[in-house]
């Protein structure tokens, strides 16, 4: 041996390492320091907690010396990576609890796993509270994640610690205090005996109910529901939380009213939104965007109080906006544009710098190709010459002068012809009165069905056609995050995925719930390469397809066994969203 803590010894540990850090990262540091070797011997919590007491005072580094599993008898704690100055991203590290009496009814299937772990996470962040451990944990909704997964009858955390320093020296006594108490003091509260028991069923009922509700959409032939008496407004525009008073609760139109049996709350009435063409009108600050946002966010389920839990929305639901100057790599947006004035082949669209149309009608097809069938559109945002023009437009710019087919002429033959449904938010104008199967106007946050009245006021329309996008071959290559960067995954507010070389400007893919999902769609894209599921022969589709079945079979940590951050499980949507979004991007074939 060579001295206990092995600093300053010129060796690096090699063997056993590979905790933490990023893929093929951690090892390069030409000019760095060597680390100190991991603490050798019996390592269970006494010795910890010696080691860190005595470590008081010494330089940072030695802290690098826990890396390794811990025995806390009833617990294990893996040091996975440990940060090399105290303004360094947190310290990770790892807690696996085998046995904590959770009984199978709350881990038995895999809604109320998802849903107790969730639950018991929340409860881990509360209890952190004021130290220097922190969990991550969901908003509003309940999403797989990583830092806290359930096994059968245990638990897994993977929390973050900013590891105490005094200037560059150790702060033994307040780390030993952490991890040493404040640590077994957490898994002692999660055991499921400390557990509010009724409060987690329900909690866990709740997300069962959401579930179910969801899936009976589809026989239904509805695409979303928003239930009487749910409170959709929030806090403000920075805050995911129920409007705390005032909040004008939602009342079905009896046209509209459908009941549906829940399994645990019985039943349940409220607004069935039909397939097909649902338009919402209403004037100016009447609530429109508030309902569209609810379904928008329908795809998930929520946490009990939040007044969505019984709002859902098909899970294939595509927020579809305008994105001008984005990225567009060989869509085939032939359906919307005819023909452009550079005489570019529009089955075969690339541009570096969409406008504010071709980015709406290459989001639309990205989303069809994606397979979603429903489409949410909001004409906050969303461009005008892509949605109408109107007739003294056309008599102005005649057809061969304007490329653009608007969405009013192609919404029919979506659904009609390939069952893609829309949810219309549009109040400046009457033209889409003419292809609409209902209509929902709100007046004062109350919906009235004007679909009759909006029906007297239509004129004859003539569609044109919608032939399905062609589907792209990626070139996996091109998605390889370690192709030409350095394996970089990080993400920057809700604003930027830094994936290898490039920054993705994620800012309008509004269907992130969750700041965690965007660096786990940048893990998914990192998947989709090193899990062959893009292999240069499968279609983008087929190849999201493969990549969903190995998350459901093996779940979201699937993504990131050798990632030492928080991650949350996102949807395909928002993963092809982000691949769209890659400027690396090179498509090799159409078919
Ligand atoms: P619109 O899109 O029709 O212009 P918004 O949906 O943006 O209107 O809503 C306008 C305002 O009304 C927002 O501040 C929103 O929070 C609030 N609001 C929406 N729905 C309700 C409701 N059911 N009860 C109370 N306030 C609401
Ligand atoms: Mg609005």
């Amino acid at each position: 041996m060579t001295g206990r803590y092995g600093g300053g010894q010129g060796r690096r540990h090699g063997g056993g390492g590979g905790h933490g850090g990023g893929r093929g990262g951690g090892r390069g540091g030409g000019g760095r320091r060597p680390e100190p070797e991991p603490i050798r011997g019996v390592r269970d919590d006494a010795r910890l907690s010696d080691e860190l007491l005595r470590m008081d005072g010494a330089s940072y580094g030695r802290y690098k010396s826990l890396k390794g599993d811990w025995d806390f008898g009833d617990f294990t704690l893996t040091v996975q990576r440990v940060q090399s100055d105290p303004f360094a991203p947190p310290s990770r590290v790892r807690v696996l609890v085998p046995d904590t009496g959770i009984p199978k009814s709350a881990w038995g299937d895999p809604v109320r796993r998802r849903a107790t772990a969730d639950y018991l996470g929340r409860r881990a962040r509360r209890l952190l509270r004021g130290s220097l451990l922190k969990i991550d944990t969901g908003g509003q909704e309940v999403i797989e994640r990583s830092s806290c997964q359930l096994t059968d009858g245990g638990i897994d955390l993977r929390i973050g610690i900013d590891l105490p320093g005094h200037g560059r020296r150790i702060d033994g006594r307040t780390a030993e205090r952490e991890l040493c108490r404040t640590l077994p003091d957490l898994v002692d509260d999660l055991d499921w005996e400390e557990i509010d028991t009724e409060e987690a069923t329900a909690f866990a009922d709740t997300v069962a109910d959401t579930v179910a509700l969801r899936s009976q959409l589809e026989e239904r032939r509805l695409v979303a529901f928003v239930a009487d008496g749910a409170v959709l407004p929030r806090r403000s525009g920075v805050s995911d939380e129920p409007m705390a008073r005032g909040a004008v609760p939602f009342e079905a139109p009896e046209s509209l009213r459908v009941s549906v049996d829940l399994p645990h709350r019985g039943t349940v009435s409220g607004m069935g939104v039909p397939e097909g063409i649902t338009l919402i009108v209403g004037g100016g600050f009447h609530g429109k965007s508030t309902l569209l946002h609810a379904l928008e966010r329908g795809v998930y389920d929520h946490v009990p109080g939040d007044g969505r839990e019984l709002v859902v929305t098909r899970d294939d639901a595509v927020k579809i906006r305008a994105e001008e100057g984005r990225g567009v790599e060989r869509v085939d947006v032939s359906p919307f544009v005819r023909n452009l004035p550079t005489g570019a082949d529009t089955s075969d669209f690339r541009t570096e710098n969409a406008s504010g149309s071709t980015s709406q009608a290459a989001n639309i097809c990205e989303a069809v190709e994606a397979g979603s069938h429903t489409l949410l559109v909001d004409e906050d945002s969303t461009a005008t010459n892509l949605m109408i023009r109107d007739e003294r437009m056309q008599a102005l710019v005649h057809g061969d002068r304007e490329p653009l087919v608007p969405f009013i002429d192609l919404v029919r033959p979506l659904y009609r012809d390939h069952g893609v449904s829309t949810v219309l938010v549009m109040g400046g104008s009457g033209d889409y009165f003419d292809v609409a199967d209902q209509v929902i106007m709100l007046d004062a946050y109350h919906p009235h069905d004007v679909t009759e009245k909006a029906r007297a006021l239509a004129h004859e329309r003539v569609d044109a056609d919608f032939t399905l996008p062609r589907a792209r071959v990626v070139a996996p290559a091109s998605v390889d995050d370690t192709a030409r960067g350095r394996g970089r995954i990080k993400r920057r507010d809700m604003d930027v995925l830094v994936y290898g070389e490039n920054d993705v400007d994620v800012r309008a893919i509004e269907q992130f719930a969750d700041p965690g999902q965007i660096t786990g769609a940048g893990l998914a894209l990192r998947e989709l390469v090193g899990g062959r599921h893009l292999d240069g022969t499968r279609t983008l589709a087929e190849a999201l397809d493969s990549l969903e079945e190995a998350l459901d079979r093996r779940g979201v940590t699937l993504l990131g066994a050798d990632f030492g951050g928080d991650y949350v499980l996102p949807r395909r949507f928002e993963i092809a969203a982000v691949l769209n979004r890659l400027r690396s991007l090179r498509v090799d074939d159409l078919r």
